[in-house]
C-alpha cells in the first residue's frame, strides 16, 4: 500500500484524482480538500522514523529535499514525479523568539513564524510550489493547460508569477486597480505574467477569474484550489519540529480568504494522525475590523454567515469581504477550540511597529495577528504563562508605504505610538553630538 492522495468533497462524499481540472464538487459545488491515506503513511514509518527522516532532509543540500514543503513530500503530493517538482527552497523559515513582548504580556514564550521570509516575500510561496508542481506534472503527462491564472490582493500573484517563471509556464494575474502595494504590483510584471488590473475589489477579481477558468485550459491558482492548502499546511509540522516536537498552546494567524487557517489546522491534523504530536494547540484568527466577516460570524456563534463589503484597510492582502474558504475555516476553529478577533487600523499599525522594536520587520497583516494576540491575551482568552506562536505572513519590505507612512504620521486614522523620527543636522561634529547625546539619554539599553 503506497501513500496516495485525491481531492474529496469536504462533506466526505465524491472524490476526484489530483490530475483532474476540478476546484469544486461536481455534485453539489462544495469546496474540495486533498485527502491522504493515513493508514498507508502510518504503515510506511513509525512516528520516530518520520521525525528522523524530516530531520535528515532538513540538513539536505539536494533540491527539492532541502525545501520545508518537499522535505515532507509524502504528506503533500506523495505521487508526484520528483523531476516535475518546481521548488525555490521555500519553507524552513525562522521561528523568531520575541521574548521582550512575551514578558510584557505575561506569556511563557512568544514566537513569530516568519513565513514571509520566502522567495516572493510571502507565505503564498508555500502553496504555490505545490500547485505549480502539480500543473507541471499534468503538462508533462500531456494535459492541455495553456496558462495558470489567479485573482489576488498582491501576494498570490507574486508567488504564482515567480513559480511559473521558474517552470516556464505562462501565468495570468487579475489585480484590483490601485489596491495593492507598488512592490506587489511590480513582482508579476517583472516575472513576465499577463497582468490585468480591474476596476473593482478582490471579490470582483475573484468573480472574473472564476469565469475565465471555466475554460479548463486555464488552470485556477486561487486557494479555492485545495492543492495550495497542501503546501501551506506544512507550517504546522514545521513549527512543531522547530519546537522539538512540542506543541504550542495557541497559534494566532491573520485571516482574509481563510485558506491559510484551514491549512494550519490540516497540518496539525496530519501531525496527530501520524502520532508526531499528542495534543492540539488552540487556533485563533485575527482580522482587520474593516474586513471582518469571519469575526462577525464568530460573534454570532457561527449561526449565520454574511459576506460584507470590505472597507479599505492597511492590511490590504486581507481586504476580503466574501472569503471562499469560510466553511473550512469554521470547522478549523471549532475543531481546534479557537476564537476569532478583529482589530482597528490603529491597533494593527502600532502592533507591527512595536514588534519592529524587538527585531522584527512586520507587514500590516502580521500587525493584525500581533494586535489580535494582544487583545485575546487582555481578554484572558490566551492565558498567562501560555506558549504562543503568531504567524507572520509577509515580509515588511513589500509594504514600504505602510512603514514610511507610519513613521511620518501620514496613515489615515492612525496616531503612531512607536514612530521613530529621522534627524537632520548640519554636517558638523558639535551639532551631530548634540543630537546623539540627547537621543542616547532618551533610550536605554533593554
Ligand atoms: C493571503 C494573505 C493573508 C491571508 O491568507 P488567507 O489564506 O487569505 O486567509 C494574510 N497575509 C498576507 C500577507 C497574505 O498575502
Amino acid at each position: 500500500m503506497k501513500p496516495n492522495a485525491c481531492f474529496r468533497n469536504i462533506d466526505g462524499s465524491d472524490t476526484y484524482p489530483l490530475d483532474q481540472v476540478v476546484y469544486r464538487s461536481e455534485v453539489d459545488g462544495n469546496l474540495l480538500e486533498v485527502v491522504h491515506d493515513y493508514d498507508a503513511l502510518r504503515a510506511l514509518h513509525s512516528p520516530d522514523e518520520w521525525k528522523k527522516l524530516f530531520a535528515e532532509r532538513k540538513g539536505s543540500v539536494h533540491s527539492p529535499w532541502d525545501s520545508g514543503i518537499w522535505g515532507k513530500k509524502e504528506l503533500v503530493l506523495p505521487e508526484i514525479d520528483e523531476k516535475n517538482i518546481v521548488s525555490l527552497g521555500e519553507g524552513w523559515t525562522q521561528l523568531f523568539d520575541a521574548a521582550p513582548l512575551a514578558k510584557e504580556l505575561g506569556l511563557k514564550e512568544l514566537r513569530v513564524k516568519l513565513c514571509g521570509n520566502s522567495h516572493s516575500g510571502s507565505f503564498k510561496d508555500l502553496g504555490m510550489t505545490v500547485l505549480v508542481s502539480q500543473v507541471n506534472q499534468m503538462i508533462a503527462d500531456g494535459k492541455p493547460i495553456r496558462a495558470v491564472a489567479c485573482a489576488s490582493t498582491g501576494d498570490t500573484s507574486a508567488a504564482l508569477a515567480i513559480y511559473c517563471a521558474k517552470a516556464g509556464i505562462p501565468s495570468i494575474v487579475f489585480l484590483p486597480a490601485g489596491k495593492i502595494s507598488t512592490a506587489q504590483l511590480v513582482q508579476p510584471i517583472s516575472n513576465g505574467s499577463i497582468v490585468v488590473q480591474l476596476d473593482t475589489d478582490f471579490d470582483g477579481c475573484m468573480k472574473i477569474v472564476q469565469q475565465v477558468t471555466a475554460d479548463k485550459s486555464i488552470y485556477l491558482a486561487n486557494s479555492m484550489n485545495s492543492l495550495r492548502v497542501e503546501g501551506q499546511k506544512t507550517i504546522a509540522p514545521e513549527i512543531c519540529q522547530q519546537l522539538d516536537w512540542e506543541v504550542p498552546d495557541v497559534v494566532v494567524i491573520p485571516g482574509g480568504n481563510l485558506g491559510n487557517v484551514s491549512a494550519l489546522a490540516k497540518g496539525f491534523d496530519d501531525c496527530l494522525e501520524l502520532g508526531l504530536i499528542d495534543r492540539k494547540p488552540r487556533i485563533m484568527v485575527a482580522q482587520a475590523e474593516n474586513a471582518n466577516p469571519f469575526a462577525r460570524a464568530w460573534r454570532n456563534g457561527f449561526a449565520t454567515f454574511e459576506p460584507v463589503q470590505a472597507k479599505k484597510t492597511l492590511a490590504s492582502a486581507i481586504q476580503i469581504g466574501n472569503p471562499v474558504s469560510y466553511p473550512k475555516a469554521k470547522k478549523a476553529i471549532l475543531r481546534y477550540d479557537g476564537a476569532v478577533v478583529d482589530v482597528t487600523e490603529q491597533e494593527l499599525a502600532d502592533a507591527a511597529h512595536e514588534a519592529d522594536r524587538v527585531g522584527l520587520y512586520c507587514c500590516p497583516h502580521t500587525g493584525v495577528a500581533l494586535a489580535g494576540m494582544r487583545k485575546l491575551r487582555e481578554q484572558g482568552v490566551i492565558r498567562e504563562g501560555e506558549r504562543v506562536v503568531v504567524i507572520s505572513t509577509a515580509h515588511g519590505l513589500k509594504f514600504s508605504e505602510f512603514k514610511t507612512g507610519y513613521h511620518d504620521s501620514r496613515l489615515e486614522g492612525v496616531e503612531p505610538k512607536f514612530a521613530n523620527a529621522v534627524f537632520r543636522s548640519k554636517p558638523e561634529l558639535g551639532a551631530v553630538m548634540d543630537v546623539l547625546n540627547r537621543e542616547m539619554d532618551a533610550r536605554t539599553r533593554r
